[in-house]
């Protein structure tokens, strides 16, 4: 038996197994059990979503010798055949290479015979959007007076660019992105039936490399196989990929926001002499600050293909700032990555950003420091005596009660509405603070390196 590419191997056979797309699958599975089959359909999504699987499937569940079924069976001659891509009655055209008038004037001729097992034939018309206007045209009319029992089912990428009049005349279906949580169940259920080991985490690595693609994310994996050739962990994805850590991308992130502009620009060169490319390590630390900021901001559902051991990372990461912070280092690091595409000098506009936002993170930090034991409640920089009270903790009672203007203001924070006014008020000075100071820094910095 010849070798076979993971995308074919492990594509999905019955509607069940079609990954993220159940509007689309539980809908076609209702029309053939109530036998209200369409004549045309129109597929649409991303590349690598399962159109074309899709249709296949639909195709088997219309001609399976138990058919019309929604669970066709995969072994009869026409499942067979159709998994295979050698059934007389079910054809698929490449829209891409095919997209003359003449193609679709034989189809025409062809579309009115009957299918050779009488039952249904089905044209799958891949990327049909290249199709040529002509050949639109020649396409409509058979459209306008469908033959029975023929299905068409087109796909594509690009249903903008599918004339209306083809647009009205079909069951629309959008396919949407696979989530990587999703694609990495599914690879990592066929791997492991195949003996492939592969860590979650690389997994991960290859689903948003696959970009909620996939056949690109199988594709992936063919290569990795053949070039691990053993388990395959986070650093053979990393060295075949040429993708940044997380470790790399927490260690630069992390010495940011202590302000140790050092620490960060010693990663940095570490990356440079490994053979990281400057825009690629500057867009992958806006990925990474965008999880952080979703954390930091108590919003983690929206991480996606993040491991367990990173989720964690960016916990820890968000213990040491708060999401305005970030905020402002995704705006650093990003007009960079913009700059660093023009320039002639990507290292250099790589290398300001990380020194910017250390010095920005510092400057932020030193005015979010938390204040210190029982004096959570206490308003910040209000007296001299609050910022002594501030560096050292109290240690007795008595201490506290020397600092005599505090221990007065808690009651009347206390007084229900009126001390979280106060508190609302102290918070959005200081945010107010805050913005001053990335405002001034922003100022500071030269815009113009030219
Ligand atoms: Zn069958």
């Amino acid at each position: 038996m010849g070798y076979l590419v993971f995308a074919r191997k492990w594509r999905p056979q019955t509607f069940d197994q079609v990954l993220a797309q159940d509007h689309v699958t539980v809908t076609l599975r209702n029309a053939i059990k109530s036998g209200r089959v369409g004549h045309s359909y129109l597929f649409t999504g991303p590349r690598g979503v399962g159109k074309t699987t899709t249709a296949r499937i639909l195709a088997k569940a219309l001609n399976c010798s138990r058919g019309p079924t929604p669970d066709p069976c995969g072994e009869c001659e026409a499942c067979v055949g159709i998994t295979r891509g050698n059934h007389l009655d079910v054809m698929e055209i490449d829209g891409a290479s095919n997209r003359g008038i003449d193609e679709i004037r034989e189809l025409r001729q062809k579309v009115r015979y009957a299918s050779s097992s009488g039952r249904y034939k089905v044209y799958i018309i891949d990327e049909v959007h290249m199709l040529t206007n002509e050949a639109f045209n020649a396409l409509l009319k058979i459209l306008e007076e469908p033959p029975e029992q023929v299905v068409f089912i087109f796909a594509t990428t690009a249903p903008r660019k599918v004339p209306a009049t083809i647009l009205s005349r079909c069951q629309r279906f959008d396919f949407r992105r696979i989530p990587s949580a999703v694609m990495a169940d599914y690879i990592s259920g066929e791997a492991s039936r195949e003996g492939i080991e592969i860590g979650r985490r690389a997994l991960l690595m290859v689903c948003r490399a696959g970009g909620g693609s996939m056949r690109d994310a199988l594709s992936i994996m063919d290569q990795l196989v053949s070039y691990a050739g053993g388990p395959i962990d986070a650093d053979v994805v990393s060295e075949l990929l040429g993708l940044v850590g997380a470790d790399l991308l927490e260690a630069i992130v992390s010495a940011m926001l202590r302000g140790d502009s050092a620490g960060a620009l010693e990663s940095v060169a570490g990356a440079m002499s490994r053979g990281h490319d400057s825009v690629e390590l500057l867009d992958s630390l806006v990925a990474y600050l965008r999880n952080l900021m979703l954390v930091a901001a108590g919003a983690p559902s929206g991480l996606e293909g993040v491991s367990d051991a990173e989720a964690d990372a960016f916990r820890r990461l968000a213990e040491l700032t708060d999401e305005l912070t970030v905020l402002n280092l995704i705006r650093i690091l990003g007009a960079a990555s913009r700059e660093a595409r023009r320039d002639s000098l990507p290292r250099v506009a790589l290398e300001t950003a990380v020194m910017t936002a250390s010095r920005l993170a510092q400057a932020l930090a030193i005015d979010s420091l938390p204040p210190s034991g029982a004096g959570a409640s206490k308003p910040p920089a209000e007296t001299p005596a609050s910022e002594e009270a501030a560096e050292e903790p109290p240690e007795t009672e008595a201490d506290a009660d020397e600092t005599s203007p505090e221990e007065e203001r808690p009651p009347v924070q206390e007084v229900g509405s009126a001390g979280e006014t106060d508190e609302e008020r102290e918070t959005r000075e200081r945010e107010e603070e805050k913005n001053r100071q990335v405002f001034g820094l922003f100022d500071a910095i030269p815009r113009d390196r030219g």
